[in-house]
Protein backbone atom coordinates (compact mmCIF):
# COMPACT_ATOMS: atom_id res chain seq x y z
CA UNK A 1 0.00 0.00 0.00
CA UNK A 2 1.06 3.70 -0.18
CA UNK A 3 -0.01 7.10 0.09
CA UNK A 4 1.01 10.05 -1.82
CA UNK A 5 2.94 11.80 -2.37
CA UNK A 6 4.69 8.79 -3.75
CA UNK A 7 8.15 10.28 -4.66
CA UNK A 8 8.73 12.07 -1.16
CA UNK A 9 7.51 8.60 0.37
CA UNK A 10 10.08 6.75 -1.85
CA UNK A 11 12.97 8.96 -0.33
CA UNK A 12 11.69 8.97 2.84
CA UNK A 13 12.14 4.98 3.22
CA UNK A 14 15.44 4.64 1.85
CA UNK A 15 16.62 7.15 4.63
CA UNK A 16 14.91 5.25 7.13
CA UNK A 17 16.25 1.87 5.95
CA UNK A 18 19.60 2.68 6.18
CA UNK A 19 19.63 4.17 9.93
CA UNK A 20 17.87 0.94 11.16
CA UNK A 21 20.59 -0.29 12.54
CA UNK A 22 20.37 2.93 14.83
CA UNK A 23 16.66 1.90 14.99
CA UNK A 24 16.51 5.92 14.04
CA UNK A 25 13.14 7.36 13.10
CA UNK A 26 12.94 9.59 10.62
CA UNK A 27 11.46 12.49 10.56
CA UNK A 28 9.97 15.04 7.62
CA UNK A 29 8.08 17.82 7.73
CA UNK A 30 6.02 18.57 4.50
CA UNK A 31 5.14 22.40 3.53
CA UNK A 32 2.34 22.17 0.78
CA UNK A 33 -0.33 24.76 -0.10
CA UNK A 34 -2.69 22.85 2.23
CA UNK A 35 -0.10 23.03 5.27
CA UNK A 36 2.37 21.43 7.52
CA UNK A 37 2.30 18.16 7.46
CA UNK A 38 4.50 16.08 9.66
CA UNK A 39 5.69 12.49 8.92
CA UNK A 40 7.88 10.04 10.50
CA UNK A 41 8.75 6.77 10.01
CA UNK A 42 10.09 3.65 12.02
CA UNK A 43 10.84 -0.05 12.02
CA UNK A 44 8.37 -1.96 13.86
CA UNK A 45 6.88 -5.11 14.60
CA UNK A 46 8.95 -6.28 12.00
CA UNK A 47 7.86 -3.94 9.11
CA UNK A 48 8.21 0.17 8.33
CA UNK A 49 5.15 1.96 10.33
CA UNK A 50 5.09 5.83 9.00
CA UNK A 51 2.87 7.99 10.87
CA UNK A 52 1.68 10.98 9.12
CA UNK A 53 0.07 13.81 11.07
CA UNK A 54 -1.84 17.07 9.76
CA UNK A 55 -1.10 20.10 11.43
CA UNK A 56 -4.21 21.72 11.09
CA UNK A 57 -7.68 22.75 12.73
CA UNK A 58 -5.90 24.34 15.98
CA UNK A 59 -2.62 22.06 15.91
CA UNK A 60 0.61 23.40 15.76
CA UNK A 61 3.62 21.29 13.65
CA UNK A 62 5.06 20.68 17.56
CA UNK A 63 2.20 19.09 18.53
CA UNK A 64 1.29 17.10 15.93
CA UNK A 65 5.47 16.10 16.10
CA UNK A 66 5.44 15.23 19.85
CA UNK A 67 1.70 13.30 19.33
CA UNK A 68 3.41 11.23 16.42
CA UNK A 69 5.99 10.57 19.10
CA UNK A 70 3.56 9.12 21.68
CA UNK A 71 1.57 7.08 18.96
CA UNK A 72 4.77 5.24 18.04
CA UNK A 73 5.65 4.41 21.91
CA UNK A 74 1.85 3.12 21.93
CA UNK A 75 2.82 0.88 19.29
CA UNK A 76 5.97 -0.11 20.61
CA UNK A 77 3.84 -0.93 23.70
CA UNK A 78 1.70 -3.01 21.89
CA UNK A 79 4.51 -5.14 20.13
CA UNK A 80 5.67 -5.79 23.24
CA UNK A 81 2.65 -7.87 24.75
CA UNK A 82 1.65 -9.44 21.69
CA UNK A 83 4.87 -10.33 20.16
CA UNK A 84 5.37 -14.05 19.60
CA UNK A 85 9.30 -12.80 18.91
CA UNK A 86 9.68 -11.82 22.44
CA UNK A 87 9.86 -14.67 25.36
CA UNK A 88 8.81 -11.98 28.03
CA UNK A 89 5.57 -10.99 26.27
CA UNK A 90 2.05 -11.70 27.06
CA UNK A 91 1.26 -14.12 24.34
CA UNK A 92 4.88 -16.10 25.23
CA UNK A 93 4.13 -16.54 28.82
CA UNK A 94 0.66 -18.03 27.42
CA UNK A 95 2.13 -19.96 25.31
CA UNK A 96 4.72 -21.85 27.51
CA UNK A 97 1.22 -23.18 29.65
CA UNK A 98 0.21 -27.13 29.66
CA UNK A 99 -2.87 -27.96 29.20
CA UNK A 100 -5.36 -27.08 31.88
CA UNK A 101 -2.76 -24.49 33.38
CA UNK A 102 -4.19 -20.85 33.55
CA UNK A 103 -3.22 -17.43 33.34
CA UNK A 104 -4.87 -14.14 34.39
CA UNK A 105 -4.48 -11.74 31.41
CA UNK A 106 -5.16 -7.97 31.09
CA UNK A 107 -8.37 -6.77 30.27
CA UNK A 108 -6.25 -5.69 26.83
CA UNK A 109 -4.74 -9.04 25.77
CA UNK A 110 -8.22 -10.61 26.90
CA UNK A 111 -10.06 -8.45 24.70
CA UNK A 112 -8.16 -8.86 21.52
CA UNK A 113 -7.99 -12.86 22.51
CA UNK A 114 -11.88 -12.66 22.67
CA UNK A 115 -12.39 -10.70 19.37
CA UNK A 116 -9.92 -12.71 17.40
CA UNK A 117 -12.07 -16.23 18.84
CA UNK A 118 -15.49 -14.10 17.76
CA UNK A 119 -13.60 -13.69 14.36
CA UNK A 120 -12.95 -17.75 14.07
CA UNK A 121 -16.75 -18.62 14.39
CA UNK A 122 -17.81 -15.37 11.65
CA UNK A 123 -15.33 -17.06 9.05
CA UNK A 124 -16.15 -20.50 9.94
CA UNK A 125 -12.60 -21.37 11.23
CA UNK A 126 -10.69 -19.51 8.42
CA UNK A 127 -9.07 -17.03 10.89
CA UNK A 128 -7.67 -18.80 13.92
CA UNK A 129 -5.12 -17.40 16.34
CA UNK A 130 -4.34 -20.97 17.50
CA UNK A 131 -2.86 -21.59 14.49
CA UNK A 132 0.74 -21.46 15.52
CA UNK A 133 1.25 -25.11 16.10
CA UNK A 134 0.91 -25.35 11.69
CA UNK A 135 2.65 -21.99 11.22
CA UNK A 136 5.66 -23.13 13.29
CA UNK A 137 5.35 -26.60 11.28
CA UNK A 138 5.61 -25.29 8.03
CA UNK A 139 8.83 -22.16 9.33
CA UNK A 140 10.72 -25.69 10.07
CA UNK A 141 9.95 -27.15 7.06
CA UNK A 142 10.87 -24.50 5.44
CA UNK A 143 14.06 -23.73 6.86
CA UNK A 144 14.70 -27.41 6.42
CA UNK A 145 13.96 -27.36 2.64
CA UNK A 146 10.80 -29.85 3.20
CA UNK A 147 7.73 -30.59 2.65
CA UNK A 148 6.12 -31.54 6.06
CA UNK A 149 4.72 -35.20 6.26
CA UNK A 150 1.15 -35.66 6.29
CA UNK A 151 1.27 -37.24 9.97
CA UNK A 152 3.40 -33.84 11.10
CA UNK A 153 0.43 -31.65 9.96
CA UNK A 154 -2.15 -33.91 11.03
CA UNK A 155 -0.25 -33.81 14.70
CA UNK A 156 -0.02 -30.04 14.47
CA UNK A 157 -3.77 -29.46 12.90
CA UNK A 158 -5.15 -31.56 16.12
CA UNK A 159 -3.57 -28.99 17.86
CA UNK A 160 -5.15 -25.83 15.95
CA UNK A 161 -9.05 -24.47 16.90
CA UNK A 162 -9.99 -21.55 18.79
CA UNK A 163 -12.78 -24.05 20.28
CA UNK A 164 -9.75 -25.73 22.82
CA UNK A 165 -9.09 -22.26 24.04
CA UNK A 166 -10.77 -22.06 27.81
CA UNK A 167 -11.74 -18.18 28.44
CA UNK A 168 -13.30 -17.04 31.00
CA UNK A 169 -14.60 -13.51 30.91
CA UNK A 170 -15.22 -12.49 34.66
CA UNK A 171 -11.69 -14.00 35.67
CA UNK A 172 -10.10 -13.03 32.52
CA UNK A 173 -8.62 -16.40 32.48
CA UNK A 174 -6.97 -18.34 29.73
CA UNK A 175 -6.48 -21.78 29.70
CA UNK A 176 -5.58 -24.37 26.65
CA UNK A 177 -7.66 -27.64 26.74
CA UNK A 178 -4.68 -29.52 24.79
CA UNK A 179 -1.25 -29.53 25.64
CA UNK A 180 0.94 -28.07 22.69
CA UNK A 181 -1.16 -25.13 21.48
CA UNK A 182 0.02 -21.60 20.88
CA UNK A 183 -1.26 -18.46 19.84
CA UNK A 184 0.35 -16.57 17.47
CA UNK A 185 -1.20 -13.03 16.97
CA UNK A 186 0.54 -11.93 13.48
CA UNK A 187 -2.65 -11.89 11.48
CA UNK A 188 -4.38 -9.26 14.03
CA UNK A 189 -1.74 -7.09 15.83
CA UNK A 190 -0.73 -4.64 13.27
CA UNK A 191 -4.18 -3.57 12.85
CA UNK A 192 -4.80 -3.07 16.25
CA UNK A 193 -1.58 -1.40 16.92
CA UNK A 194 -2.47 0.99 14.13
CA UNK A 195 -6.18 1.48 15.99
CA UNK A 196 -3.96 2.20 19.01
CA UNK A 197 -1.91 4.65 17.17
CA UNK A 198 -4.72 6.11 16.51
CA UNK A 199 -6.69 6.30 19.52
CA UNK A 200 -3.47 8.31 21.03
CA UNK A 201 -3.15 10.75 17.96
CA UNK A 202 -6.70 11.94 18.90
CA UNK A 203 -5.92 11.74 22.23
CA UNK A 204 -3.31 14.36 21.70
CA UNK A 205 -5.25 16.78 19.75
CA UNK A 206 -4.82 15.46 15.93
CA UNK A 207 -7.61 14.68 13.51
CA UNK A 208 -5.93 15.08 10.52
CA UNK A 209 -3.33 11.41 9.80
CA UNK A 210 -2.66 8.59 8.31
CA UNK A 211 -0.99 5.78 10.42
CA UNK A 212 0.84 3.19 8.22
CA UNK A 213 1.85 -0.22 9.78
CA UNK A 214 3.14 -2.39 6.64
CA UNK A 215 -0.06 -2.38 4.83
CA UNK A 216 -2.46 -2.23 7.70
CA UNK A 217 -3.46 1.33 7.77
CA UNK A 218 -6.02 3.86 9.32
CA UNK A 219 -7.12 7.23 7.48
CA UNK A 220 -7.94 9.47 10.24
CA UNK A 221 -10.01 13.04 8.99
CA UNK A 222 -8.77 14.15 6.01
CA UNK A 223 -5.10 15.20 4.32
CA UNK A 224 -6.70 18.68 3.62
CA UNK A 225 -9.62 20.79 3.67
CA UNK A 226 -10.36 20.17 0.06
CA UNK A 227 -8.71 16.57 0.17
CA UNK A 228 -9.22 13.79 1.85
CA UNK A 229 -6.71 10.79 2.19
CA UNK A 230 -6.17 8.75 -0.72
CA UNK A 231 -4.34 5.05 -0.63
CA UNK A 232 -3.77 3.04 -3.38
CA UNK A 233 -3.42 -0.75 -3.53
CA UNK A 234 -0.11 -2.11 -5.00
CA UNK A 235 -0.44 -4.28 -8.18
CA UNK A 236 0.47 -7.48 -6.61
CA UNK A 237 2.69 -8.64 -9.08
CA UNK A 238 3.90 -5.31 -10.72
CA UNK A 239 6.47 -3.46 -8.68
CA UNK A 240 5.46 0.09 -8.16
CA UNK A 241 1.84 -0.08 -9.62
CA UNK A 242 -1.20 0.44 -8.22
CA UNK A 243 -4.39 -1.44 -8.69
CA UNK A 244 -6.92 1.06 -7.15
CA UNK A 245 -7.33 4.08 -5.63
CA UNK A 246 -9.45 5.52 -2.99
CA UNK A 247 -9.92 8.36 -0.98
CA UNK A 248 -10.74 7.53 2.52
CA UNK A 249 -12.04 9.38 5.61
CA UNK A 250 -12.20 7.66 9.29
CA UNK A 251 -11.48 3.90 7.51
CA UNK A 252 -9.07 1.36 7.62
CA UNK A 253 -7.16 -0.47 4.94
CA UNK A 254 -5.54 -3.64 5.47
CA UNK A 255 -3.51 -5.95 2.80
CA UNK A 256 -2.68 -9.70 2.99
CA UNK A 257 -1.27 -11.55 0.14
CA UNK A 258 1.17 -13.89 -0.69
CA UNK A 259 3.55 -11.43 -2.33
CA UNK A 260 4.22 -9.38 1.02
CA UNK A 261 5.76 -12.70 2.33
CA UNK A 262 5.91 -15.94 1.07
CA UNK A 263 8.55 -19.15 0.45
CA UNK A 264 9.63 -20.99 -1.91
CA UNK A 265 9.59 -25.08 -1.75
CA UNK A 266 10.11 -27.72 -4.78
CA UNK A 267 9.80 -24.29 -6.78
CA UNK A 268 6.11 -24.22 -5.48
CA UNK A 269 5.11 -20.42 -3.89
CA UNK A 270 4.15 -20.72 -0.67
CA UNK A 271 1.90 -18.52 1.22
CA UNK A 272 2.83 -17.62 5.33
CA UNK A 273 -0.84 -17.48 5.88
CA UNK A 274 -2.47 -21.57 6.85
CA UNK A 275 -5.76 -22.63 6.26
CA UNK A 276 -6.22 -23.63 10.05
CA UNK A 277 -8.91 -26.27 8.20
CA UNK A 278 -6.70 -28.39 6.26
CA UNK A 279 -3.47 -27.53 7.83
CA UNK A 280 -1.52 -26.21 4.28
CA UNK A 281 -0.94 -22.67 2.95
CA UNK A 282 -3.64 -21.22 1.25
CA UNK A 283 -2.94 -22.13 -2.31
CA UNK A 284 -2.69 -19.29 -4.98
CA UNK A 285 -6.04 -19.16 -5.88
CA UNK A 286 -6.75 -15.44 -3.52
CA UNK A 287 -3.13 -13.19 -4.25
CA UNK A 288 -4.00 -10.75 -2.08
CA UNK A 289 -6.97 -9.21 -0.14
CA UNK A 290 -7.59 -5.68 1.15
CA UNK A 291 -10.41 -4.95 3.36
CA UNK A 292 -12.36 -1.55 4.51
CA UNK A 293 -13.45 -1.28 7.22
CA UNK A 294 -14.10 1.14 10.89
CA UNK A 295 -10.83 0.04 12.70
CA UNK A 296 -7.68 -1.72 11.42
CA UNK A 297 -8.24 -4.85 13.72
CA UNK A 298 -11.19 -5.89 12.02
CA UNK A 299 -10.12 -5.21 8.46
CA UNK A 300 -6.69 -7.15 9.37
CA UNK A 301 -8.53 -10.04 10.71
CA UNK A 302 -10.59 -10.19 7.64
CA UNK A 303 -7.69 -9.28 5.06
CA UNK A 304 -6.27 -12.70 6.66
CA UNK A 305 -9.15 -14.68 6.70
CA UNK A 306 -10.28 -13.57 2.75
CA UNK A 307 -6.72 -15.18 1.62
CA UNK A 308 -7.91 -18.76 2.99
CA UNK A 309 -11.85 -18.04 2.42
CA UNK A 310 -11.33 -16.77 -1.08
CA UNK A 311 -14.92 -15.92 -2.72
CA UNK A 312 -17.20 -17.05 0.16
CA UNK A 313 -15.40 -14.65 2.06
CA UNK A 314 -16.33 -11.61 -0.43
CA UNK A 315 -20.28 -12.64 1.06
CA UNK A 316 -19.32 -12.29 4.11
CA UNK A 317 -17.70 -8.38 3.31
CA UNK A 318 -20.92 -7.76 1.29
CA UNK A 319 -23.53 -8.93 4.65
CA UNK A 320 -22.07 -6.01 6.37
CA UNK A 321 -22.28 -2.52 5.01
CA UNK A 322 -19.88 -1.25 7.06
CA UNK A 323 -17.29 -3.31 5.09
CA UNK A 324 -15.56 -3.57 1.71
CA UNK A 325 -13.25 -5.74 -0.10
CA UNK A 326 -10.93 -6.06 -3.24
CA UNK A 327 -9.56 -9.11 -3.53
CA UNK A 328 -7.20 -10.00 -6.73
CA UNK A 329 -7.41 -13.72 -7.84
CA UNK A 330 -6.06 -16.35 -9.79
CA UNK A 331 -7.72 -16.90 -12.72
CA UNK A 332 -6.62 -18.94 -16.25
CA UNK A 333 -3.26 -17.94 -15.83
CA UNK A 334 -3.95 -14.02 -15.46
CA UNK A 335 -5.20 -12.40 -12.58
CA UNK A 336 -8.57 -10.66 -12.08
CA UNK A 337 -9.83 -8.20 -9.66
CA UNK A 338 -12.90 -8.69 -7.53
CA UNK A 339 -14.57 -5.71 -5.34
CA UNK A 340 -17.01 -5.65 -2.93
CA UNK A 341 -20.29 -3.88 -4.13
CA UNK A 342 -20.27 -0.77 -2.20
CA UNK A 343 -16.45 -0.08 -4.36
CA UNK A 344 -17.96 -0.73 -7.89
CA UNK A 345 -18.27 3.01 -8.38
CA UNK A 346 -14.54 3.26 -7.86
CA UNK A 347 -14.31 0.69 -10.51
CA UNK A 348 -13.61 3.41 -13.55
CA UNK A 349 -10.13 4.25 -12.32
CA UNK A 350 -9.38 0.71 -12.33
CA UNK A 351 -6.33 -0.16 -13.90
CA UNK A 352 -5.67 -2.99 -16.36
CA UNK A 353 -4.72 -6.30 -14.43
P1 LIG B 1 -1.50 -11.00 7.77
O1 LIG B 1 -0.19 -10.53 7.22
O2 LIG B 1 -2.24 -9.99 8.56
O3 LIG B 1 -2.35 -11.69 6.77
O4 LIG B 1 -1.13 -12.10 8.88
C1 LIG B 1 -0.39 -13.24 8.55
C2 LIG B 1 0.17 -13.84 9.82
O5 LIG B 1 -0.90 -14.32 10.63
C3 LIG B 1 1.06 -15.03 9.56
O6 LIG B 1 2.41 -14.63 9.41
C4 LIG B 1 0.84 -15.87 10.80
O7 LIG B 1 1.62 -15.37 11.85
C5 LIG B 1 -0.62 -15.62 11.12
N1 LIG B 1 -1.56 -16.52 10.44
C6 LIG B 1 -1.33 -17.37 9.39
N2 LIG B 1 -2.47 -17.99 9.02
C7 LIG B 1 -3.45 -17.54 9.86
C8 LIG B 1 -4.83 -17.83 9.99
N3 LIG B 1 -5.46 -18.67 9.17
N4 LIG B 1 -5.52 -17.18 10.96
C9 LIG B 1 -4.90 -16.31 11.80
N5 LIG B 1 -3.61 -16.00 11.71
C10 LIG B 1 -2.88 -16.59 10.76
MG1 LIG C 1 -4.25 -9.76 8.95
Amino acid sequence: MTSEPSGKRILLLAITLSAAAAAAVSTAVILSSSGVTVEKTGLMMGTVVEIRAVARRGLTGAQAEAAIDRAFAEMARVEGIFSVYRKDSEISRINTMKAAEKMTLSEETFGLIGKSVAYSAKTGGAFDITVKPLVDLWARAKSEGRLPASEEIDAARGRVGSQYLVLDEGKRTISFAKDGMALDLGGVAKGYAADRAIAVLRKNGVKDAIVNAGGDAYCLGRRSAFRSWKVGVRHPRKPGALIIELPLEDRAIDTSGDYEKFFMLAERRYSHIIDPRSGYPVGDDVVSATVLAPDSTTADILATALCVLGEAGMRLIEGDPALDAIMIRMKGGGLEMVTSKGLRRYEESEKAL
